[in-house]
């Protein structure tokens, strides 16, 4: 995998930017990728390495590209335990995507308590993205975003915080939104979302796709999820991939199933 591209990527910035901190002599990165995709790559890349805590979440490899990203993909030798994966069902919305997050990352990095987190916000989990099936709003993309500043806050040293971009197929009604939201958010000057998106940039999307272009930085949507810890239904599909996460992992870990 290291020496082909692969997906639509040639490059692989998460796995560059973390292998140049370890270069630079961190101990623990912890990387957070909530794309729709598996992130494959730098799993790989760091399959073997302690250093390195990959998490991803994603939709389940039954269903999408690139097939992998199964619970039970943990890492091997040194790095065993070290791979993390929560494989999501196709339609998960944003409860179900934020209940997930939320029952997996916070306690992963409050036990790792990395030196610098590393995520990756691929906008492809959106309801509007043509190339996958789960149906999560901007909002709720906005939301993991807030979360995952506020636990490198509380986490990782200094409030250490590699913030990237990743997919995003419906590029002209998500994807600017999207990783505006996490400028802002990353830069301590977040975008209200009820704002307006500037007309100037509106008129310059329909000059070149003839598109309206979305009028607000909002879907509309408030976001909520119940929390883990009030407990589970075994026989609901978000659970299952919640519980096969966290005991094919997390034992590995050292921490409770
Ligand atoms: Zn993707």
């Amino acid at each position: 995998m290291p020496g082909a591209a692969a997906g639509f990527c040639i490059y692989n910035d998460p796995a560059l930017a973390i292998a140049r901190l370890l270069e630079l002599g961190a101990e623990r990165v912890a990387y957070v990728d909530v794309d729709v995709h598996h992130g494959d790559g730098v799993q790989a890349a760091f399959w073997e390495d302690p250093r390195v805590l990959t998490i991803s979440l994603h939709e389940h490899p039954r269903t999408l590209f690139p097939q992998t990203g199964w619970p039970e993909e943990t890492g091997a030798g040194e790095g065993e335990g070290s791979a993390v994966n929560l494989a999501l069902p196709a339609g998960t919305g944003d409860a179900g995507w934020l209940r997930a997050f939320h029952a997996v990352v916070p306690e992963l990095l409050a036990d790792f308590r990395p030196q610098v987190l590393v995520t990756q916000h691929g906008a492809d989990t959106h309801f509007e993205d043509p190339l996958a099936h789960l149906a999560v709003s901007l909002d709720a993309q906005r939301a993991v975003m807030e979360s995952c500043h506020e636990l490198a806050h509380r986490y990782a040293e200094g409030g250490r915080w590699v913030a990237l971009g990743g997919g995003g197929y419906a590029v002209v009604d998500v994807v600017p939104r999207s990783w505006t939201h996490l400028v802002g958010i990353a830069a301590h000057a977040p975008v209200d979302p009820e704002s307006v998106v500037p007309p100037s940039w509106r008129d310059l999307v329909y000059a070149r796709t003839r598109q309206l272009g979305p009028g607000r930085m909002t879907d509309g949507r408030t976001p909520s999820w119940k929390s883990w810890e009030d407990g589970y239904d075994p026989a609901d599909r978000l659970d299952q991939a919640v519980i096969a996460t966290r005991k094919a992992a997390f034992p590995l870990r050292g921490l409770l199933a």
